[in-house]
């Protein structure tokens, strides 16, 4: 019986590099229009990717990451989410 692998990849919407899932670091905007990062990857609502804080950064400037969630996102919900990406990002960081 062959095991059923199902590796979606993603595009970072940075810089473009498709990779696994487990590589990028998803976007969600949630029901009530609330942009966060999702550490899980398995939040409910539209999410976009990307591979780092300079691809976030990229994004914001593009605005693609507007254009990817479909709604508007304020600096305040970047500088959110770029803050909880440089948690994520830094090993040894825990705030837990
Ligand atoms: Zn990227």
């Amino acid at each position: 019986m062959a095991v059923q692998t199902t590796k979606r990849q993603r595009t970072c919407i940075g810089c473009g590099a498709t990779l696994g899932k487990g590589a990028l670091h998803r976007i969600v905007r949630n029901g009530e229009g609330l942009v966060s990062f999702d550490p899980t990857g398995r939040l409910a609502g539209r999410g976009a990717y990307v591979c780092s804080e300079d691809c976030l950064a990229a994004a914001r400037k593009t605005r693609k990451l507007e254009r990817a969630l479909r709604c508007k996102v304020t600096d305040e919900d970047y500088e959110r989410v770029l803050r909880e990406l440089a948690l994520a990002e830094a090993p040894g960081k825990n705030e837990e």
